[in-house]
């Protein structure tokens, strides 16, 4: 089997022209599993990890972004000046397996796998995130709310590498709350990043729907009503809209109506730790 290890970006997006069936590799965290559950049979591979610009993330104060390349490991968001600036991001990274799975896994392949369970993805929907695609002979970017468009299916082409992604800072507190079958190494049963920015709230939900979330109608609901006046009783109100907007299924890792139970505990909790009360 062909592995191609091409050091830059263009050598990259040419192999994958000129192989359109090739996996692409990232740090193998999904990939390698599902070729060990013989689920996968990769002829030809392209392993991404040795492309500098995929390794690389930097936060541009004059735009208000953070740009994170698509190879960056969950280990470099749980610290830093990369937490510091995206704390959601880190509170999510720092949920992700364990430290081994943590060192390899990357966004670009949790975004690479897009299933509704991936920890960072409800980060980049509530935070209004872009995904950056690149073939031999374009560019283009996508928000995420398009770039996913169903469990474990996104907009990516054939011949599309995702490069990074773009994440507006906001001003407000973030953070996001994870419930599984047990503390670690676990895949979730229910996520929520929540994040204020311009003291308007925004939630996203993972694991309670096909694809991630956006809670616009519950978003619309706690903006109109004001950030000062969010206590304890219009909290589990908070609950019960975001309950409503969620999709839970039952399936192998818990039922729908925990799923439901758990996202409005989640979702209650993140707010009122957003607002400190
Ligand atoms: C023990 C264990 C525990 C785990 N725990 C969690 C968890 O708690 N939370 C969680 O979200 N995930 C978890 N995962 C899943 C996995 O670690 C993550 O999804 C991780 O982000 C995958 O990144 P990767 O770099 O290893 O992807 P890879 O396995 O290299 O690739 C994954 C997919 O993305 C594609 N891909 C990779 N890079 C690119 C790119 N640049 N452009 C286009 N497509 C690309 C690949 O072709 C493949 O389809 C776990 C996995 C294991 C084995």
């Amino acid at each position: 089997m062909p592995i191609f290890i091409p050091s830059s970006l263009t050598e990259a997006t040419q192999l994958l022209s000129k192989n359109p069936d090739a996996h692409l590799l990232t740090g193998g965290t999904d990939m390698m599993v599902e070729v060990n559950f013989n689920h996968r049979h990769p002829d030809t591979v392209i392993a991404l990890r040795n492309i500098p610009e995929f390794q690389r993330w930097n936060i541009d104060t004059a735009s208000g972004l953070v740009h994170i390349g698509s190879s960056v490991p969950y280990a470099t968001m749980e610290h830093g000046d990369l937490a510091k600036a995206l704390p959601a991001l880190a509170e999510a990274a720092r949920t992700v397996g364990s430290p081994q799975i943590r060192a390899a896994g990357s966004i670009g392949g949790n975004l690479g796998t897009c299933s509704p369970a991936g920890d960072s993805l409800p980060v980049l929907a509530a935070l209004d995130a872009v995904v950056h695609l690149q073939s031999e002979s374009s560019r283009r970017s996508v928000s995420f709310a398009e770039f996913m468009v169903g469990p474990k299916r996104n907009s990516r082409l054939p011949n599309e590498i995702i490069t990074g992604v773009s994440i507006p800072i906001t001003n407000g507190w973030q953070g996001y709350a994870k419930v599984g079958v047990r503390n670690a190494m676990v895949i979730s049963v229910a996520s929520v990043c929540l994040a204020i920015h311009d003291n308007k709230v925004r939630v996203a939900l993972g694991s309670l729907g096909p694809t991630i979330i956006r809670c616009t109608e519950s978003e619309n609901w706690i903006n109109s009503i004001g950030l000062a006046n969010i206590d304890h009783s219009l909290a589990k109100e908070f609950a019960d809209h975001v309950r409503a907007e969620s999709r839970p299924i039952d399936d192998h890792r818990s039922t729908a109506e925990y799923r439901r139970h758990a996202v409005g505990v989640l979702a209650a909790r993140l707010l009122l730790r957003g607002v400190q009360k």
